[in-house]
């Protein structure tokens, strides 16, 4: 007789399929195909159509129309119409809607698997354990800051009518994550699902019909990419939320630059998986499974850059092999199945061509021995060993279930090659040694970490990119306010039109022309300097009187200071205690000043009350120092046995141009909560009112600041802007200007896809500390880390 142990190794799975009877029948009743869902009502599809194909099986299970510009603004005017009455519900009925849907998606837990297994080629085992209670629990989260919205979100509104598109790798999770959060701070939507898979958006439409949200307030409108783009380019459109591939992302920050939308990317990835020599390493390979073999690797935010440290790297990989071995690929609806279908057949050569680029260019291609089925887009799962940073493979999102792997030998190393990409989705980090782990974790660029675990999602965790991954978060606090303004924020009047080009002269240094009054350098690294072209230009004050010259900087000159921000980057690094005191001492230096910089006001003729503007300076520097240690993280509530930190972490560099009105008070307005929350920054001065600048720089070099932290430009406004927005070592950019060159930074922030804000040339009251001053700007100045930490054995 056979032992168990015998038994065990040679049992065979036999087939466990789910049924899709129910599903099929619904798809029947449906003959004639999809249509759109607008204004509450379901539109028959007449006109342009997609097939909908099941990848598993290549059978065309569906036709889903393809909408043009005419639905999408038939969509957008439900949505325009709904909203008034939905947002002006209270918090509290707004979420009994959110409630209902959260409890009808978990009622029909089970057929919303198998439609989107059907659909996507995903396993039922993925739809079913995780992207459908996720949904639910999306919604359930979501109906909570409903509910509590207006003590939560003080002075705060939705934005109006938002225009969101989705990627075709989490179908309706996606469409959760979009939904909503959208809802809950009372804005009404106008969603494209993606072409591939548009069947889980129509029964999601058909859930929001039964539980009676009013028409209007969920708007499904189904096509391609055109479709896409009608809906983010839709003039009536007040807030685009976008989740896909970065080359889309870039289209359209482009295509709607200077429309004033509110815009949060969720973009692509190429995350590392991070094993050091002392990580579990059984638990770091079922940790790989999950990362970049979960989904078929259609996973944004997949591990696909495997980094091992050299001593442990044989073994594992040999035991990467042999877990690799036992997984199953096949019919997604069987209940024991690994692996599914990717996408689509198209999604499939794409890989394949990805891999044989791979091959070419030198590394080895190791996969899992599966039986292939014969139809169906189906890619065995694998690794690359042998793959260098900077192959094809190693740089470009792959989007299936294949992952690079590299060596390192510090831990100094593996930061340098986790950070070796220009996305910073995601990373997990794997070690037995926390404080090791914990270290690495705060030294990758990435938005979300996870610590000896991987592709955890949570409606309360924060999750989005750094870099070329996006901006913008999904999930908490941080991605309610993606979907919220504040109140004021629209009103205002337009700023007049820019002042006339700068007087040009030589520049002559006080020195040697003491008969000039000021004559102002500008400030790079830490030091005073003359403008690389060696020009000033003339600075007028009250009543047109010639009161100085400003240095006139050039893009060399921003590119210095760009270059001396990015040394200073240490500042990031400080305890924010240590910031808060040089913040401290700045303010004090300042207080010490205050006469010499209301003279100086009272010089420009653009203050009315010099004094007053200074004392606000004052109290805006001790309020950015008070706040330099308290604008801090929080711990949210995940799974159990998790610690689950949101950490603010400072963007980089941050360019930031200064408007002509209060400009002592604006500049200082824009510089403050940049420094506070550890940037560096470049900030061009008021272009008519540069000469507190340099006495600005007077008071910073007297008061510990670092040497790069702040460094200031003089000179033509839009021509140093321009330099600003597109260097690439600059994280962000704040601009106060015109609304012509708002719309030019916007698009020029796309090589790097920058964080841009701008006040699109209306004007706003610096004095007011409810618009000059507050943590909306420190949020600004900062990126949410999601760090995941697991507890227990
Ligand atoms: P994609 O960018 O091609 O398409 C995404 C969506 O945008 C689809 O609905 C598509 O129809 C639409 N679209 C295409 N062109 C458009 C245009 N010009 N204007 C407006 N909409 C347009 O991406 P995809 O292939 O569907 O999805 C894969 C990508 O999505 C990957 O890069 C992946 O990393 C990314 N993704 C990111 C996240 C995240 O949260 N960061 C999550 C999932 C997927």
């Amino acid at each position: 007789m056979p032992a168990i142990k015998e038994i065990m190794q040679t049992m065979e799975y036999g087939p466990a399929p789910e049924g899709n009877a129910e599903v099929k029948a619904w798809i029947a009743q449906r003959k004639g195909g999809f249509g759109h869902f607008i204004g509450g009502r379901f539109i028959d599809p007449d006109g342009p159509a997609i097939d909908v194909v099941n990848p598993a099986t290549d059978e065309v299970i569906g036709r889903v129309a393809k909408g043009d510009a005419g639905d999408v603004d038939a969509a957008v005017k439900a949505a325009r119409a709904a909203f008034p009455k939905w947002s002006g519900l209270s918090g509290y009925d707004r979420a009994r809607y959110l409630y209902a849907i959260a409890r009808h998606i978990q009622k029909r837990e089970r057929f919303f698997s198998v439609l989107e297994t059907m659909d996507n080629g995903k396993t039922i085992r993925e739809t079913r354990d995780i992207d459908i209670p996720l949904v639910a629990r999306h919604f359930y989260h979501h109906a909570g800051w409903a509910e509590i919205l207006e003590s939560e979100f003080p002075d705060h509104k939705p934005v109006g009518v938002c225009g969101q598109i989705i990627p075709w790798n989490f179908p309706l999770l996606m469409l959760a994550w979009k939904v909503a959060p959208a809802l809950a701070a009372g804005n009404t939507v106008v969603l494209k699902p993606a072409d591939l898979t548009p069947m889980t958006a129509c029964a999601f439409a058909e859930v929001c019909a039964e539980i009676g949200l009013p028409a209007g307030v969920v708007n499904i409108v189904q096509g391609d990419g055109g479709t896409g783009a009608a809906v983010a380019g839709h003039p009536d459109v007040d807030k685009v939320a976008f989740t896909g591939s970065t080359g889309v992302g870039r289209i359209i920050r482009e295509q709607i630059a200077g429309s004033g939308k509110k815009l949060s990317l969720e973009l692509g990835g190429k995350s590392p998986f991070v094993v050091m020599e002392d990580a579990d390493l059984d638990a770091a390979v079922e940790g790989v499974v999950d990362a970049i073999w979960f989904n078929q690797g259609e996973v944004c935010c997949a591990g696909s850059r495997i980094i091992v440290q050299e001593g442990v790297a044989p073994r594992f990989f040999e035991k990467l092999n042999a877990r690799m071995a036992t997984l199953r690929m096949g019919d997604p609806l069987d209940k024991t199945m690994d692996v599914g279908a990717v996408v689509s057949r198209k999604q499939l050569e794409r890989i394949d061509n990805l891999l044989k680029q791979g091959e070419l260019e030198g590394a080895t291609l190791h996969r899992a021995p599966v039986d292939v089925p014969k139809r169906g887009a189906f890619c065995p799962p694998g690794f690359f060993t042998g793959s260098a940073p900077s192959n094809t493979v190693s740089q470009t999102e792959i989007f299936g279930p294949v992952a690079t792997t590299t060596t390192f030998r510090t831990p100094d190393e593996a930061v340098q090659l986790a950070n070796d990409t220009r996305y910073g989705l995601a990373a997990s980090v794997w070690s037995e040694n926390i404080n090791r782990a914990i270290d690495i974790a705060s030294r990758v660029k990435a938005g979300v970490v996870w610590i000896n675990a991987t592709n955890m999602f949570d409606a309360a965790a924060p999750f989005g990119g750094y870099r070329e991954s996006g901006y913008g978060r999904e999930g908490g606090r941080a991605g309610m306010q993606e979907y919220l303004t504040l109140g004021w924020e629209k009103a205002g009047k337009v700023r007049p039109a820019p002042a006339a080009a700068p007087l040009v002269v030589p520049f002559v240094g006080k020195a040697e022309r003491p008969e000039i009054d000021v004559s102002a350098k500008l400030y790079i690294g830490g030091k005073q300097a003359r403008p690389d072209g060696g020009h000033s230009y003339t600075v007028f004050g009250k009543g047109g009187v010639a009161v100085g010259q400003a240095g006139l900087a050039n893009r060399k000159d921003v590119r210095n200071a760009v270059e001396a921000a990015g040394k200073a980057t240490g500042w990031g690094g400080v305890t924010a205690h240590n910031r808060a005191q040089v913040l401290y001492f700045l303010a004090e230096n300042l207080a010490q000043r205050r006469a010499e910089f209301a003279a100086a006001l009272a010089l420009t003729g653009s203050s009315p009350k010099p004094d007053d503007e200074v004392e606000l300076t004052l109290r805006r520097a001790f309020w950015y120092a008070a706040q330099a240690d308290k604008f801090d993280g929080a711990v949210t509530a995940t799974k159990s046995r998790h610690v689950t930190l949101t950490v603010n972490e400072p963007l980089g560099t941050v360019g930031i141009v200064c408007p002509d009105e209060a400009p002592l008070l604006s500049m200082t307005s824009l510089i403050l909560p940049v420094i506070a929350m550890g940037n560096t920054a470049v900030a061009v001065a008021s272009q008519a009112h540069p000469l507190v600048a340099a006495r600005l720089y007077q008071v910073l070099e007297t008061s510990d600041v670092p040497a790069g932290v702040v460094n200031l430009l003089t000179g033509e406004r839009d021509v140093l802007t321009r330099t600003l927005a597109e260097h690439d070592d600059v994280a962000a950019i704040w601009y106060c200007g015109s609304a012509e060159g708002s719309a030019a930074v916007e698009k020029a922030s796309i090589g790097n896809l920058k964080q841009v804000w701008t006040d699109r040339g209306v004007l706003r009251d610096w004095r007011d500390p409810r618009q000059g001053q507050g943590t909306e700007y420190l949020r600004r100045a900062s990126q949410v880390k999601t760090i995941w930490l697991p507890y227990g054995d």
